[in-house]
Formats: C-alpha cells, structure tokens, sequence
C-alpha cells in the first residue's frame, strides 16, 4: 500500500533494464508504456473505491462499454521531471486536479477528488520512477509524460451518464515533442471546420473535441503543417487556439496577449503559467478575443513581433507562418523570437530544477 493509499500488485514481466534504457535513449513520444498503470474504479452505488497500481496492459471492456458509443470520456496530460539529484517532480498537478474535475462536470462523470487524482500520479511514479529520463544535457527536455484519463464502463446502449466508470493513468516516456526544438514551426488556420462552441465542450479535456480536429488535423499535414489554429464557430474571426496548444502574440511594446478564456477555449496550464510569469520579465499580460484581422495587420506591421504556441508538451513553440486558403501570414521581421526563448528557458529551469525559485510550482 503506498503513502495515497493505493494497492500495489507489481507485474511479474517487468521490461528488462536494457531495454527500457534503450527507449528512454529514443523515446519519442507517446509510443513506449511503462510497466505499471494506476487504476481507480466508481460505481454509483459504492463511489470511488479500488485504488491500486497494476500492471500495465489491455483493458477488459463489454463491447456495449458506453464510452465506445457516446465517448462519455476525458483525459489530462503532465509531465515528470528528473532533476539533477536524481528526484523525480510534477509541474502544477493541482491545475490539471482541477481542470479535470471540470471536464468530469461537463461530461456528467463523477469527480475525482484533487487528493486522489494526485496520489494516483505519486503511486505510479513510485512504482515505475526507473522510467522517468535523465536529461542527458541542459537542451535535452526528456520525461515521463502521465496520461491520467477516465471512461464510462458500463455496458448499456441507453444514452444517459454511466453508473460505473474506470479511471486509470498511464505513463509514457517523451523526447521534445516537436522534433526542431524551438524552431518555428507552420500552423494551418481551418476555416471550414471548428473545434468548438459556446455551449459545447471546448473548455473540457475530452477525448470528441480531438476526434472532431483529426479532419482538420490531416487537412493541415496536406499543406505541411504540424497544427490546426482554431476560429470561433459564430463569427469566424476570433482566434481561439491550436489543437493541442494555446496561442500567445508578443507586440512591440512589451504587451504579450492570449484569447481570453471562454467555454470554447482549454485552459492550458502553460499559459497560466505564462501570464503569471510575464510581469517578471518585464511584458503586460492581455487576456482578451483577439481576431484575425488583427493577426494579419500587426505582422504585417510590424506591431507584432512574435507568436507563439504554449503547451505541456512542446512548452513554448514558436510560429513561424500562418498558412490560410488566401495565403500565408508571416511576420515582417524576424527577430529569432527573444521573448518565447526567454519564457522557455524560465518554464524549463524551473520545471528541471535549476532555479532556486520554484514559485511552489513543484510537487
Ligand atoms: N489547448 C488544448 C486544446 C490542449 O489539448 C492543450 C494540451 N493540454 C492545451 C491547450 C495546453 O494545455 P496545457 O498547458 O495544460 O498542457
């Protein structure tokens, strides 16, 4: 049993040391699993109850699983972070506590408290801690990303919240996500499909929200682009977000703005982070809807100087050119992106331990 309280039944086919040093050499992302998941189970008569870590591997579910019809399921995504004295740490995992309760609101899945969804984190890392990377130089951003997700279990075709669901997590090892590092990279701007609307499920962490932007994903690798940016669906001129990464606009006179937050828009922890940390670097955070238009007249202008995108997995990115059906919008300088750089190495120093001021931002 460990200190959260979570059962341990550790596997008896544990990856062979050579192996698992190979993948964590390479991991790239999303691909290799460490040996252990971390499982709680709910009913609607008993609530939570059965935490235990066991060992990784397929799922037993009925073919009428309610969450193989309706997707009534949501999931998280943070990192575990080596430091330098070989411990192993968490960036803000109350955020991602939190930001999963709401989506569990929106999706009529019952909460999980922050004190288990956390406890869960600590019991798999415990188990599996060999798994967590050791960045091998300064530049290398290795970790074991956690992908805590819950689903709807029941087997009924009825369509109505489910009276049993499954929360587990998982771990996988991950390299930097994009393969150029902070290099720019090129975002195509959907205009036909949306990702979200008011009233809809954009602010929750759900698996439909990424089903519904795989069309509009493939639409973008067509045109050489790693990420969809996202339009409002009533006016189609407000920028809302990337598929997986939240959007901040650097202007010239130091003001750095992001989309407000609104029920179309996940709240990135990253970019909290950011606007939190902005004024220590001497820039004004801007939460407020910025459009199009404005993208495309201050680049033009000079008036903004950099974009970029932020998110658990590639932290800070740099965009490089906005690729729309009427031609691409490129800043009209580039000044190497000073300002995302500088964010990034603030975000990733804390996050690997090289700086003294964690902010209490680690756990
Ligand atoms: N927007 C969307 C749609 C995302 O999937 C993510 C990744 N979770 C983000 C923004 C960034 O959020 P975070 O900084 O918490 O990773």
């Amino acid at each position: 049993m460990t200190p959260s309280g979570f059962d341990v039944r550790p596997t008896a086919h544990p990856t062979a040391p050579q192996i698992r040093d190979t993948i964590l050499e390479s991991p790239g992302f999303g691909q290799y699993f460490s040996d252990h998941m971390a499982h709680v189970r709910w009913t609607e008569s008993a609530g939570w109850h059965g935490k235990e870590v066991r060992p990784y591997g397929p799922l037993t579910l009925d073919p009428a699983a309610a969450v193989l019809h309706y997707a009534q399921e949501i999931f998280e995504g943070i990192k575990a972070y080596r430091h330098a004295d070989g411990s192993v740490w968490t960036f803000r995992p109350e955020k991602n506590a939190e930001r999963f309760r709401r989506s569990a609101r929106r999706l009529a899945l019952p909460e999980l408290d922050d004190e288990t969804f956390i406890g869960s984190l600590k019991a798999l890392l415990e188990q599996d801690s060999d798994w967590v990377p050791t960045p091998a130089h300064e530049g290398e951003e290795s970790s074991l990303y956690l992908r805590p997700f819950m689903i709807a279990s029941e087997s009924f075709l009825g369509v109505r919240p489910s009276k049993e669901v499954d929360y587990y997590v998982i771990a996988s090892p991950a390299a930097a996500y994009f393969k150029g590092g902070v290099a720019p990279v090129s975002i195509w701007l959907s205009s036909h499909y949306k990702r979200a609307a008011p009233g809809g499920t954009g602010f929750a962490k759900c698996g439909g929200n990424y089903a519904a932007s795989l069309a509009a994903q493939k639409e973008a690798a067509s045109h050489d682009c790693s990420q969809v940016a996202f339009l409002d669906a009533i006016e189609n001129k407000w920028i809302e977000e990337l598929g997986g990464m939240n959007l901040f606009f650097v202007y010239k006179d130091g003001r750095i703005v992001t989309p407000r937050l609104t029920d179309t828009i996940l709240e990135g922890v990253t970019r909290g982070s950011i606007l939190e940390m902005a004024a220590e670097e001497g820039l004004t955070p801007e939460e407020r809807a910025i459009s199009i238009d404005e993208w495309r007249e201050g680049a033009a202008s000079g008036e903004i100087t950099e974009v970029f995108a932020c998110g658990t997995a590639a932290v800070i990115t740099p965009v490089g050119e906005l690729v729309t059906e009427d031609g691409s919008i490129r800043l009209a300088g580039d000044n190497g992106n000073p300002i995302a750089k500088r964010l990034r190495s603030q975000l990733l120093d804390l996050q690997y331990g090289r700086r003294e001021d964690t902010r209490g931002w680690m756990t």
